[in-house]
């Protein structure tokens, strides 16, 4: 045994001393050397060999770049038993992509139903009467142009030179305005990412993996800050609403309308840096107070106020030496001066100001003490899946509180389809897509199909 280990040593240590060097050569060999990879050891150990070219991958196997980044070096090469050369590797970026890729494409669409077969219908009469010797049409895309996940096609016959209208395969939102009108689709899909735990770049591998070509991000930016401004102000006119029925339910009862409607009130914290919402921490970077009623079993939500700190143009503009301040400057995402400490007192006038009621001073305090209760572990919690922390940056936070607020306000399918219709994408009530949103929301209907898998027998 200690033998084995001594020749062993021996042996390595023999080779260190031998001159082993590795060549690397930009130009290409005057003699080629087999292009197979599987049998690269040299037959003879003092042999110099020359490698076949290898891809970028391979090439990092036996070398890498020098500190000054001009030539390579290959650290191996003083254990190694032979002087290898090698060529520069191909230099193509998607080298490593396109062993992957298929000759063969699946290309899917998005395309409104209805829309399609109505386009086949038209085709087939269209093309009868411009081209009535032409019996049996073959039709093929000539030009198809996308408008987000919304398609327009142009068809033609190969069999005749019948080329069709354009075909708009999407429905439109119907803005009133003259000029270009966008997708529902588009609309409909960016309601859904401010609705769920993910952000655009999410979204777009969603998209990608189902082999359906996303929109572009600058498109997709500008349907989100578009969509977010429709479910603020959605947010903010239910949580009106329902200030208003207290108000009303006070003048029924003989009150004074203005008075006051017991609260729960919490602050939600986050941070780039810390993970308690619980601790302030200089650090926090957004706080979201919310106010709930305290006076039916709803607890419905009269009041937020989002404090964002945050403010990506701002802190890229001044890491680039510019003197700028926040808020207020253009494209600017916070609303508070990045030095304010985030204070929950400041948040309860925030909210009493919103409410334009008086807040009792027990109000006050739990902004400042945390009083948790069920309903405000939930309320949190939905908050937080809103507003993921990686995509804090974003100036759609204040939307995507907005949506929080709403879901909680209203049971799931009621938030979404009021949002939807907000947003000018109306759900139909027979579609299919609101049979699955019944079921994905219905806990009952769960339950009711576990009973009869299980029980049935
Ligand atoms: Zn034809
Ligand atoms: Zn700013």
């Amino acid at each position: 045994m200690v033998l084995l280990h001594l020749q062993l040593h021996l042996h390595l240590h023999l080779h260190s001393f031998k001159n082993v060097s590795m060549q690397v050569s930009p130009a290409p060999p005057k003699l080629k050397f087999s292009n197979s990879t599987t049998d690269l050891t040299p037959k003879n150990t003092t042999e110099s060999v020359w490698l076949p070219r290898l891809t970028e991958k391979e090439f990092k196997l036996y070398s890498k770049e020098s500190y000054d980044k001009k030539s390579y070096v290959a650290p191996q090469t003083e254990k190694c038993a032979t002087t290898v050369k090698l060529l520069r590797p191909h230099k193509l970026s998607d080298d490593y992509l396109d062993e992957y890729l298929e000759e063969k494409s699946t290309e899917n669409r998005t395309v409104d139903r209805d829309l399609n077969i109505l386009m086949i219908n038209s085709l087939i009469i269209c093309h009868l009467n411009k081209s009535p010797k032409c019996v049996v049409p073959h039709f093929e895309l000539v030009q198809e142009t996308q408008w987000g996940l919304g398609w327009i096609w142009e068809m033609k016959c190969t069999k005749c030179k019948f080329i069709s209208e354009k075909y708009k395969l999407f429905r439109e939102i119907n803005t009133g305005r003259p000029g270009r009108k966008s997708a529902t689709i588009n609309y409909g899909f960016q309601t859904g990412v401010i609705n769920c735990n993910i952000g655009n770049d999410s979204a777009r591998l969603l998209l990608t993996s189902s082999c359906i070509p996303p929109m572009s991000k600058g498109t997709m930016q500008r349907i989100t800050n578009n969509v977010c401004d429709k479910v603020v102000k959605l947010a903010e006119n239910e949580t009106e609403q329902v200030v208003e029925s207290f108000r009303k339910r006070n003048q029924t009862l003989g009150l004074n309308k203005n008075s006051p409607v017991k609260l729960q009130m919490d602050g939600t914290y986050q941070s780039v840096h810390i993970k308690s919402r619980h601790k302030m921490g200089q650090n926090a970077s957004q706080v979201i107070g919310i106010a709930c009623e305290n006076e039916t079993d709803n607890h419905a939500i009269i009041g937020f106020h989002l404090i964002n700190k945050l403010c990506w143009v701002g802190a890229w503009l001044r890491g680039k030496g510019y003197d700028i301040e926040c808020p207020n400057h253009e494209y600017c995402t916070s609303n508070t001066n990045r030095y304010d400490p985030l204070s929950e007192k400041d948040l309860g006038y925030e909210i009493e100001s919103l409410l334009e009621m008086k807040l009792s001073q027990t109000a006050l305090n739990q902004m400042q003490f945390f009083s948790n209760t069920y309903k405000y572990e939930s309320v949190n919690r939905t908050i937080c899946t809103y507003l993921p922390k990686n995509k804090n940056f974003s100036r759609n936070a204040l939307g995507r509180a907005s949506a929080a607020v709403l879901k909680v306000n209203n049971k799931r399918d009621v938030a979404l389809a009021k949002t939807l219709k907000a947003v000018g994408c109306d759900l139909g009530r027979k579609s299919r897509a609101v049979v699955a949103l019944k079921k994905y929301v219905n806990v009952k209907y769960m339950i009711v199909h576990i009973k009869k898998v299980y029980v049935s027998n």
